[in-house]
């Protein structure tokens, strides 16, 4: 990416359709940039002046070099003036016009044509159908939004204009300030991941926050993330558009892990917190400016009534926190100050008649304890409590101690000044305890998302050729695989019990005196993948059973489909299920995020039971293991009444063994091993089905 600079930091900005009439979005632009510190040159054929500056005609009599160009003419003039401006060597465009992408298929290849001229230009272009630009430290205000954002550290992107001047709006009267805003629009070139890095390099730049509808490269979002995240929390609020990437899928992954799930994981993955609503994108967002992170899990609650108290501990109880347990010499310190029938224990209760000299004493005591590393201060207003005192020792004993704290000073009217005395230390103030606890245990989220070390997913020795070779022939039948296809799993190293197809009952009888003990027999037909559900598979098959069997799997197999094509029927070994537990892995493809992994619970009630979880492939060894203790049965696997633990060690490198698969072939369009029986001795993939798109060979 070319150097962004001049899009937030301009010193000449041309407006291209930059006028003086009357409701015109030109007009609203030129408007709002007139507190621009730099110079301001409108591009406009029809006028010598607007509003005080001199205009020229075209972009080709542009003399001076432009460090920013909004465009807002009509959409076919827009193209050429955006190739002019190219050509003029303006590398940071803002394309406000609306009509290409967002306006049926005209409009998509107009906007076509607006990414190629960036792209021959290495312009940064914002937009097309862009609200505009802001950037505070400038007084830049290139939007037609009604509203100047205050100064501050939170820099935002969104994909919604109109959300951005609600925003804007409203932030000015919470006394929330920005750095930089930038609407996305149609994202025609640069996306989220360009305005992360952009800000990642920016030193006035301490949060940023989304607001998307959609991210356009989900796996180069991740891996840019992270390290943008190491150094500036990005927090994201998530939009309800994602959920249907409803594409009929044909596996039990397709149907579990729809794309709201791949969002969730992919920004969990990325480091990146996750806002639920508004209200938690813009109290992560100041808690994450004002407040440090804490250094350890305790958390203090000092209050002057039981009932908040209470409330806070519920809250914290269902947080990351811990109640932090006091050190024996702040025990006797708070015994020694506080009153009779006061709480010196955590939560503190200063109780009812405390003073702002007794509230402050106690705030003292408890956060010079080594055991706390958080704290939230609760009060009810009383007569002999003054809130703005109280509000002032507050933020003097945070910056004394250095440890993140939340307040719920609580009331009405009298509690806006002593609020606003927080707000300028960097401490919120709620209302709600459980807010408070929210917003702290955001720092905690962080503070744990940035000590994660990534490692890079390893290589394994691995049979490609097999797998391509297999998948060739596999798709001249159908491109929906049953078991014919489990080689692959070999190939790569996931075993599986010894099978084998054959299409008569004499074979069947051989390869059955050939296997110890009895036999699993299947239906393999690529029309019926769901086999038990036909009866297609006979568990604990003797030897003298398994002609009439074969013949029996045949009949089923015709009678629920005539013309089902029947590539005869697998023979497997028997697992052992009374050691074994049946898992499900699998992945389907995301149209964001490209390939997700499931794990969980498996066998014939994956769907009812939904024990689930997911991960953007590649999975390193390391979330490989979180995936295996985030599943609710995790207790089941490692070994819960008396039962031997499973193999975790193996089923870790199965599932990493998977992930590179899917990601050496995108032709594996969806992925189920189900059941994959994990036991104390190994993991064994008893059960494969998958989607081939042959194209992609
Ligand atoms: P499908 O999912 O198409 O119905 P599976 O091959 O998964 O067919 O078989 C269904 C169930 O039969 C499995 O979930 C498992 O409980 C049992 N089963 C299948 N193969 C074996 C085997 N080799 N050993 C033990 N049980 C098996
Ligand atoms: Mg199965």
């Amino acid at each position: 990416m070319p150097d962004a600079i001049g899009l937030f930091d301009p010193d000449r900005v041309a407006v291209v359709g930059g006028t003086d009439s009357e409701g015109s979005i030109g007009r609203a632009i030129m408007e709002n940039l007139e507190s621009f510190d730099g110079t301001v040159l409108p591009v406009n054929p029809k006028k010598e002046e607007v509003l005080g500056h001199t205009a020229v005609s075209s972009v080709e009599e542009i003399q001076d070099p432009i460090d920013l160009a909004v465009v807002v003419v009509p959409p076919k003039i827009a193209i050429d003036a955006t190739r002019e401006l190219g050509a003029q060597g303006v590398t940071n465009v803002v394309v406000i016009t609306a009509g290409f992408g967002e306006a049926g298929s005209e409009g998509a290849t107009r906007e076509q044509e607006l990414s190629k001229i960036a792209d021959e230009y290495e312009m940064n272009l914002v937009g097309p159908n862009s609200l505009g630009v802001m950037s505070t430290p400038d007084n830049l205000n290139a939007t037609f939004g009604p509203s100047n954002a205050i100064p501050g550290g939170l820099s935002f992107m969104s994909q919604s204009g109109a959300f951005i001047t609600a925003v804007v709006d409203w932030a000015i009267d919470q006394g929330i300030g920005f750095n930089d805003i930038v609407s996305l629009g149609n994202k025609a070139v640069l996306d989220e991941s360009d305005f992360i890095e952009i800000w990642e390099s920016d030193p006035n730049t301490e949060v940023i926050l989304g607001y998307l509808e959609g991210i356009d490269d989900g796996r180069a979002f991740i891996d840019n993330a992270r390290s943008v995240t190491k150094e500036t929390p990005i927090i994201l609020v998530k939009s309800g558009r994602t959920e249907a990437g409803a594409q009929a899928a044909s596996s039990h992954t397709g149907t579990i892990a729809g794309s709201e799930r791949a969002y969730e994981a992919g920004l969990d993955q990325a480091g990146v917190l996750r806002a639920e609503n508004v209200q938690e994108l813009f109290d992560y967002a100041q808690i994450l400016e004002g407040q440090p992170v804490p250094d350890g899990d305790g958390i203090a609650v000092i209050c002057n009534a039981g009932g908040p108290g209470v409330m806070a501990t519920d809250a914290i109880g269902e947080s990351n926190y811990d109640m932090a347990s006091f050190q024996d010499e702040t025990l006797e310190t708070l015994q020694d100050t506080l009153p009779e029938g006061a709480n010196i224990y955590n939560p503190v209760d200063v109780i009812g008649d405390a003073d702002n000299e007794r509230f402050k004493a106690a705030i003292d005591i408890v956060l010079s304890d080594k055991n706390v590393q958080a704290a939230m201060v609760l009060a009810s207003p009383i007569a002999v409590l003054d809130y703005e005192t109280l509000a002032i020792d507050i933020s003097t004993l945070q910056e004394k101690y250095e440890t993140p704290v939340a307040t719920a000073l609580m009331g009405g009217e009298r509690i806006q000044n002593p609020a606003d005395t927080l707000r300028e230390h960097g401490i919120p103030n709620y209302f709600d305890p459980a807010r408070a606890v929210n917003s702290l245990d955001a720092l905690m989220t962080y503070r744990d998302n940035t000590q994660i070390e990534y490692e890079t997913p390893e290589p394994f020795d691995v049979d490609k050729e097999k797998v391509q070779e297999i998948l060739e022939t596999a798709t001249k039948r159908s491109n929906r695989l049953g078991v014919e296809a489990m080689g692959i799993l070999d190939a790569y190293g996931i075993e599986t019990p010894t099978s084998e197809i054959v299409d008569s009952p004499q074979d069947a009888r051989a390869v059955a005196a050939e296997i110890t003990g009895d036999v699993v027999m299947k239906i393999v037909s690529p029309d019926i993948l769901h086999k038990s559900d036909i009866g297609g598979v006979k568990v604990g098959v003797p030897e003298s059973g398994v002609k009439d069997a074969y013949e029996d799997l045949l009949t089923r197999a015709k009678n629920y489909q005539p013309d089902a094509r029947i590539l005869g029927v697998q023979l497997q070994e028997m697992v052992d299920l009374d050691t074994g537990i049946e898992t499900i892995l699998g992945m389907n493809r995301d149209p964001q995020f490209g390939p997700l992994l499931l794990f969980g619970l498996g066998g014939i009630f994956v769907e009812i039971l939904e024990d689930t979880t997911v991960r953007v492939a590649p999975i390193s060894e390391r979330e490989a293991k979180t995936m295996i203790g985030e599943i609710d049965s995790a207790p089941l696997l490692r070994g819960a009444r008396g039962n031997d633990p499973v193999d975790e060690t193996a089923l870790v490198e199965a599932m990493q063994r998977l992930s590179l698969l899917v990601t050496d072939f995108p032709a594996i369009l969806e992925l189920d091993i189900n059941p994959l029986v994990v036991s104390p001795d190994g993991v064994q993939a008893v059960d494969s089905r998958l989607t081939v798109d042959p194209d992609k060979l």
